[in-house]
């Protein structure tokens, strides 16, 4: 009920009392302010990951136009030497209407990245979309070494496709899922998705040569990650941290003494309103989490 007053009202915030709620977890609307935030993170030690926020393009020539500002960050983040990669979801390559085109653009990015030295990776959406997001990153491993894609232990699916991808090195961002699903196909208790996150880093472990990255804020599973980690005595060049922008910062202080990597997402963008709106709406806990950070206690 509170959910959806808040969301209905979001619309009617003034844009900048959202900009100013929203500066906190996006670094700005300019290429030019992510990679300020970018160099910020960097001397604190952070190595950071660059996305333009967008989702659901439209049209071709939206999707086209996203594909061209990757590029063009891709270009800025190599001639400014950043340990930063980028990360892009596949609707914001127009998967939603036509696979095709998010192939192709996922390539022009991809190649563009490999001759600047940059790693890149495919995220992941909502269960609609897993198959063809799979498909996608497939064809792009044949072509590309530095690749990776994000799996989600929410979903009842993934240890099954973990078991299927193709053999070879792998870079996977695992997360718990941003998508509230329905519950015929995912978990949906907070202790399930956990456990069903620590399986798969198992699973993944035992698969061998996959680079993990722990994309999380959960304090209690980090701790049970650094555990298995040291038990299974990983690299130091084989696992990390990434966490959000503004999200826990406490929690990388923790992790960066423990002597983890800490990598920072940086989201930024022209479209950060409607994206963050459209987010928001969608998933009652992340409002709820974004509601009690701002909250002085
Ligand atoms: C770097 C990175 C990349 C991601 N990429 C994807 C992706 O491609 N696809 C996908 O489905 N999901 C993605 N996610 C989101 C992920 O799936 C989870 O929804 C999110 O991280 C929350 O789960 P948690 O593990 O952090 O634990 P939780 O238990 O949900 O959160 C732990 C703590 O962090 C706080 N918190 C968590 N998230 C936020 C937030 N956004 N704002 C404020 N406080 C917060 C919570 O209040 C809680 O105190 C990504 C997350 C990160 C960190």
């Amino acid at each position: 009920m509170l959910h959806k007053l808040l969301t209905s009202a979001m619309p009617l915030v003034p844009r900048f009392i959202m900009r100013r709620l929203a500066n906190k977890y996006i670094a700005g609307e300019s290429l030019d302010e992510a990679l300020a935030e970018l160099r910020r993170q960097a001397a604190a030690g952070h190595p950071g990951i660059f996305d333009i926020l967008g989702e659901g393009c439209d049209s071709e020539s939206h999707a086209r136009a996203a594909a061209k500002a990757y590029c063009e960050g891709a270009s800025a983040i190599a001639a400014a030497g950043l340990d930063t990669y980028i990360s892009i979801k596949p609707t914001h390559m127009g998967l939603d209407s036509d696979e095709g085109l998010a192939l192709e653009l996922y390539s022009k990015v991809a190649k563009h990245c490999a001759e600047l030295g940059l790693f890149m990776r495919v995220e992941m959406e909502d269960h609609p979309t897993t198959d063809a997001t799979l498909r996608i990153f497939e064809e792009l491993r044949k072509s590309f070494e530095r690749i990776g894609i994000v799996l989600q232990s929410r979903l009842f699916r993934t240890p099954e496709d973990i078991a299927k991808l193709a053999p070879g090195p792998l870079d996977v961002r695992l997360v718990k899922g941003i998508y509230l699903e329905p519950a015929s196909i995912a978990h949906t208790e907070y202790e399930e998705i956990r456990n069903a996150y620590l399986a798969m880093t198992r699973q993944l472990m035992e698969r061998g040569n996959v680079k993990l990255r722990f994309a999380t804020h959960d304090s209690g599973m980090g701790r049970d990650l650094a555990s298995l980690v040291a038990v299974h005595s990983v690299p130091k060049d084989m696992y990390e941290f990434q966490v959000l922008l503004g999200v826990q910062e406490p929690l990388w202080k923790e992790w960066q003494e423990e002597g983890h990597t800490v990598r920072v997402y940086v989201p930024f963008g022209p479209e950060w309103r409607e994206y963050s709106q459209r987010r928001l709406s969608r998933n009652p806990e992340l409002l709820k989490a974004v509601m009690r950070d701002m909250l002085p206690i």
